[in-house]
């Protein structure tokens, strides 16, 4: 039986964006991925033996029958034209040209746009827009830091490819001898896979991050600080501040450890001007860990088109932004919107009850390629082609570097990209409230 194997694939998981993956196909079946990390490998796996949605659906009074695409999207053109404010809601997981018509079919509409950094993210968004973001790529990463901070992440889990691909193990430019020319600090509430690799493991008490920052910064300011802060001896600050101080090159990455823990966007906040403080004795970055693949390229999409990265609100007619009222949780909660349309997304899984209470009392539209609690709720679900396995498109890494996706096989018959699924539903959207479709440029 013939193979192919596809190289320098890019996997569309999370937000490492590994672009080295081999994948070997089989009358367009994949049947095996080589360098990718476990997570990666499923989700190309799973597309092969995994249960898919293939056919449009529509339920109607409980039951679930499969319609045709033409009927599907009717449907759901007519849900969102007849709400007064719908939520749009989704958008990490595929690719920027999908994103790009998310927009135009937000602003049609009236509707909330909001992607998932609302929910993991959005006070780093927050915090930079206050204080700023000294960064750099994860290649500038590799080839120069001697010094890894991971402060409330676990990379281990999460993005498994980042220490050897990215800051731990890759030999660089000006780190010949990888891991050797280099030290890892931990900071974390528990001792996690990535803590036992590191050679500093410095435990914070839970809640507390935001004191330990400002005690760090008071520290490399030469003040006094007291004997023990947020579960952490004088002595274990010095040290670290003093390894900080003097390293040629640090990086200090964050998760949600950081922003989704008491203090939110203020940690993140402090994190960055201790950074920034860093920057009269050495050169440092900071780098949030995003987690879905494309969750940068969503912020950036919307910010183009917008001038905002998430939760904006067109009902006012222009857009508006006020996160803590206009994100998909305040608008779920609060009962202010009146039908959703879900991308790529599962939030009946992730979202709070009482978001999840009103989401299922209104009509909802999901665009997936698989079964999730979402589908389950949803009054018509549209099967989609995966981004990065069967359709090309563009998706920002963690360092905001624009990566092009490749496509590997082809789709089952009549799964289309979500762009393409977007882009009808836009023009029927218009048809219905009498306007012109809007030109989207970037899709
Ligand atoms: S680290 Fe992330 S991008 Fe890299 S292979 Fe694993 S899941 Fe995919």
């Amino acid at each position: 039986m013939p193979e192919r194997v596809v190289s320098d694939v890019v996997c569309p998981f999370c937000g490492c964006l590994c672009d080295d993956i081999e994948v070997v196909v089989r009358e367009n079946r994949i049947v095996e991925v080589r360098e990718a990390c476990a997570l990666g490998t499923a989700k190309f796996m799973s597309l092969s033996v995994g249960e898919r949605i293939t056919k449009p659906l529509l339920r109607v009074d409980g039951s679930v029958r499969q319609v045709s695409l033409e009927e599907a999207l009717k449907e759901a053109a007519k849900m969102l034209a007849d709400a007064e404010r719908p939520l749009l809601y989704g958008w990490s997981s595929t690719e920027c040209g999908a994103q790009a018509v998310g927009v135009a079919l937000a602003e049609v509409l009236g509707g909330v746009l909001d992607n998932t950094s609302s929910v993991c993210h959005g006070p780093t968004v927050l915090a930079t827009q206050d204080v700023g973001c000294p960064s750099c790529t994860l290649g500038q990463v590799k080839n120069r830091a001697d010094l890894i901070i991971y402060w409330g992440c676990n990379p281990m889990q999460a993005h498994p490819r980042h220490m050897s691909r990215y800051t731990t193990f890759p030999r660089g430019f000006f780190r010949e001898r990888g891991v050797k020319d280099k030290k890892i600090v931990v900071i974390d509430v528990r001792h996690t896979e990535t803590a036992r690799l590191a050679d500093r493991f410095i435990q914070v008490e839970l809640g507390k991050d935001y004191e330990l920052l400002a005690a760090m910064r008071a520290a490399l300011k030469e003040y006094e600080i007291p004997e023990k802060v947020a579960g952490v001896s004088r002595k274990d600050i010095l040290e670290v501040v003093e390894l900080m101080k003097n390293c040629q090159f640090g990086a200090l990455f964050f998760g949600m450890g950081l922003t989704m823990s008491f203090g939110k966007h203020r940690n993140v906040d402090n994190a960055i001007s201790l950074v920034k403080d860093l920057n009269a004795y050495t050169k440092f970055i900071i780098m949030p860990m995003r987690g879905h693949y494309n969750v940068a390229g969503a912020n950036t999409v919307f910010t183009w088109e917008t001038g905002f990265p998430y939760a904006v609100d067109f009902s006012r007619g222009y857009p508006r932004y006020n996160p803590g009222e206009t994100a998909a949780n305040d608008v779920l909660q609060n009962e202010e919107c009146d039908a959703a349309l879900i991308v790529a997304s599962d939030p009946v899984s992730h979202f709070p009850a009482k978001a999840v209470k009103h989401l299922a009392s209104i009509p909802v539209i999901s665009i997936d390629f698989h079964h999730t609690p979402t589908t389950e709720i949803s009054k018509v679900v549209i099967p989609a082609a995966v981004a990065g396995v069967e359709v090309e498109g563009t998706a920002y890494r963690m360092d905001t570097v624009p990566i092009r996706l490749k496509k590997v096989v082809e789709p089952p018959e009549g799964c289309l990209p979500d762009r393409e699924i977007l882009r009808m539903l836009l023009e029927k959207v218009c048809e219905i409230k009498g306007v012109e479709t809007p030109v989207v440029k970037h899709a």
